[in-house]
């Protein structure tokens, strides 16, 4: 179960890490991309945080949305509309609640992956934020299925979201900026991907405090 007061924690913390690696996120992109991941996350997250005040007696929902649409609203670059569509679509399924249960939060990983699915295109295998995500999603949905904690469950996601990570600098993007350097991509791991699992990492860290 994670409570309003505990998802509002989970927010600010995102917001603290993507700061700390703002720097790491950058450089990852400036290897494939265009040198701005770490700065368009840490822009997105700022502002976010700095929104929590006006939604802090609101409805997990509302303050999922807020988050999007901040998301939305701030980030440049194909990483804001992207993570921006995964907090809507998830802020959808906890519309009204004011704590989100385990089964929730499957839903809503389910759908927030849907959502980048959905506006970007992509599948498994382009070396893009889903190859974290995805496989962190499988294994937080088995491990609640085998009767984990949700705090066990993330631990476990979390582990696969990095493995994801590691598997990116395998393949080729096919998607995004860093398709343009095609076999050249190979070797690098994806900026999106690595900030997928640096979320996925706090939201497993902030349950297990
Ligand atoms: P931009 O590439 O526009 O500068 P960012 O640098 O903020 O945007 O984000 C780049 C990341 O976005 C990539 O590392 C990749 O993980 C992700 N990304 C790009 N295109 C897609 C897509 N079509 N689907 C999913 N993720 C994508
Ligand atoms: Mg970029
Ligand atoms: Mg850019």
């Amino acid at each position: 179960m994670i409570t309003r007061d505990l998802l509002l924690d989970i927010l600010k913390n995102i917001a603290a890490v993507i700061k700390d690696n703002r720097q790491f996120l950058t450089d990852l992109d400036a290897a494939i991309g265009d040198g701005d991941h770490g700065i368009n996350m840490n822009k997105g997250f700022k502002a976010v945080e700095e929104k929590l005040d006006t939604v802090r007696d609101k409805d997990c929902g509302t303050i999922l949305k807020t988050t999007a649409m901040t998301l939305i609203s701030t980030v440049g670059g194909a990483s804001g509309p992207l993570y921006g569509t995964a907090f809507l679509k998830a802020a959808m399924v906890v519309n009204g609640k004011m704590e989100i249960d385990n089964e929730d939060i499957v839903k809503m990983f389910d759908e927030g992956i849907q959502g980048i699915i959905m506006r970007g295109k992509a599948k498994r295998g382009e070396k893009t934020m889903l190859d974290a995500l995805i496989p962190a999603y499988e294994e937080l949905m088995n491990s609640l299925k085998d009767g984990s904690t949700i705090a066990e469950a993330f631990n476990k996601a979390c582990k696969a979201a990095y493995d994801g990570v590691e598997y990116t600098k395998t393949i080729r993007a096919t998607k995004g900026r860093a398709s343009y350097l095609g076999d050249r991509s190979i070797g690098h791991q994806d900026p999106g991907a690595t900030s997928s699992y640096l979320i996925i990492k706090t939201v497993a860290d902030t349950l297990n405090r």
